[in-house]
C-alpha cells in the first residue's frame, strides 16, 4: 500500500502591504492541510534577507506550521550566513532550505522564480529556482562557494534538518547529467536530507531523474517541485531563466486564454491534478509547491491529492 500524501508549501516574503495580505490569506487557507513544512525564499540583498526573517517569525507566532527558511552563499562571508543559521537555532528554527543562489540583479524586492533569488525587475513571483537575471555568479570572497560548502557549514551551526535543491533537467551551470548529479551527491553527503526538485511539466522527466539519483547512490528524498500555472507568461518567463522545458502540449492547452481567466485556472488546476496523479502512481508520496502566495490552485491539486483541511473540534471527537 501507498504511504499517505505530505505536502510542502513554498512562500516568498512579500515587498509592500497588498501582497502581504495576499501571502497571508494563503498561509492562512494552506495552514489546515498540515504540510509538512512550508519555506520562505531567500534573496541576495539585506532588505529580502531581513523580510524572510520578519516572515519566518510571523509564521511561527501567529501559526503552528514548521518553518524552513531558505539561506543562500550570496553577498555574505560565512561568518554572517552562520550568524543567521544561529539566530534561527536560537528562535526554535530547525529546518533550513540551503541554497547557491544567483548574481542579485536590479530589484531585490521582486520575487524571481519560485524558489528564487530577488532580480527581475517587476513586482511579484520570481521564477521557482531561477538562475538569476543573467548576471555569472561570484562566490564572495570570504564566503560559502557552492551549496554543499554552505551545507557542511550549517551542519555546524545547528544539528538542522536540510533541504537542497535538484535539477530534473539540470542546473543551467551544470556541463553534464553527471556533474549535476555528482554535485547534488556531495550536497547529500555534506549533510542534506530533502532534494527539492526545480519545477517541470512531464513526469517522465522526474520519473527518469529519481532513477538516476538511486542508481548514483544519492540517499535522499526526491520531492518534486509543482508550480501550478497562475499565469502561462509569467511561467514561460520564469521557465526560460531556469531552464525548465515547456512542452508543446502544455502550450497548447493554454492558447488563447490570456483574456479569459476563469478557463485558466481550471485548465492549470487539471494539469497540475494530471501530473501529481501521474507522480502518486509511480510512488512519490512528497510534494512541494511553489505557491507563488496564492492558495487557489495548490489548495484544489492537495484536495485532488486526498488531503483535506483538519479541524481541531473534529479531532477531539474522533
Ligand atoms: P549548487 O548546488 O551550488 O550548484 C550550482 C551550480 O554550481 C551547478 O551548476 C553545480 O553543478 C555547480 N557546482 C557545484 N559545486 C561545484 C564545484 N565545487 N565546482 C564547480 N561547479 C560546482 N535562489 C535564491 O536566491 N533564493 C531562494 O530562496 C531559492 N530557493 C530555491 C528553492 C528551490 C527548491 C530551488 C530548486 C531553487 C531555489 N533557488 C533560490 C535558486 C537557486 O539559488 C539557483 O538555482 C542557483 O543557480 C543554484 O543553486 P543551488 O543551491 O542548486 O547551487
Amino acid at each position: 500500500m501507498s504511504k499517505a500524501v505530505t505536502v510542502s508549501f513554498e512562500f516568498f516574503p512579500p515587498s509592500d502591504a497588498a501582497m502581504a495580505d495576499q501571502l497571508w490569506s494563503a498561509v492562512l487557507r494552506l495552514a489546515p492541510l498540515r504540510p509538512r513544512f512550508v519555506s520562505v525564499t531567500y534573496g541576495a540583498d539585506g532588505s529580502t534577507r531581513s523580510r524572510t526573517h520578519d516572515l519566518v517569525m510571523r509564521i511561527r507566532r501567529e501559526t503552528d506550521l514548521l518553518v524552513a527558511p531558505h539561506l543562500t552563499c550570496v553577498g555574505a562571508p560565512r561568518e554572517e550566513v552562520i550568524g543567521i543559521a544561529r539566530d534561527y537555532w536560537r528562535c526554535g528554527v530547525r529546518h533550513l532550505v540551503a541554497l547557491r543562489g544567483d548574481a542579485p540583479a536590479s530589484d531585490p524586492a521582486a520575487p524571481s522564480t519560485p524558489g528564487a533569488t530577488p532580480g527581475t525587475g517587476a513586482p511579484g513571483p520570481k521564477a521557482p529556482g531561477s538562475a538569476g537575471a543573467g548576471c555569472r555568479y561570484q562566490p564572495h570572497p570570504g564566503g560559502f562557494a557552492f551549496a554543499s560548502d554552505l551545507v557542511g557549514g550549517l551542519k555546524s551551526a545547528g544539528e538542522f534538518e536540510i533541504s537542497v535543491a535538484a535539477y530534473p533537467e539540470g542546473h543551467p551551470e551544470s556541463g553534464s547529467v553527471e556533474a549535476d548529479l555528482a554535485n547534488l551527491k556531495r550536497k547529500i553527503d555534506a549533510g542534506a536530507t530533502r532534494a527539492i526538485t526545480q519545477f517541470f511539466f512531464d513526469p517522465e522527466v522526474f520519473l527518469r531523474y529519481r532513477d538516476r539519483c538511486a542508481a548514483s547512490g544519492v540517499a535522499a528524498s526526491i520531492v518534486p517541485g509543482i508550480l501550478p500555472i497562475t499565469r502561462f507568461p509569467q511561467m514561460l518567463r520564469f521557465a526560460e531563466r531556469c531552464g525548465a522545458s515547456v512542452p508543446a502540449w502544455l502550450r497548447r492547452r493554454f492558447e488563447g486564454l490570456d483574456e479569459d481567466p476563469e478557463t485558466r485556472r481550471m485548465i492549470a488546476a487539471h494539469v497540475a491534478i494530471e501530473q501529481v496523479q501521474l507522480l502518486r502512481q509511480h510512488g512519490v508520496d512528497e510534494f512541494h509547491f511553489y505557491t507563488l502566495n496564492r492558495a487557489e490552485l495548490t489548495y484544489a491539486i492537495c484536495h485532488a491529492l486526498g488531503l483535506r483541511p483538519w479541524v481541531f473540534e473534529e479531532a477531539q471527537v474522533a
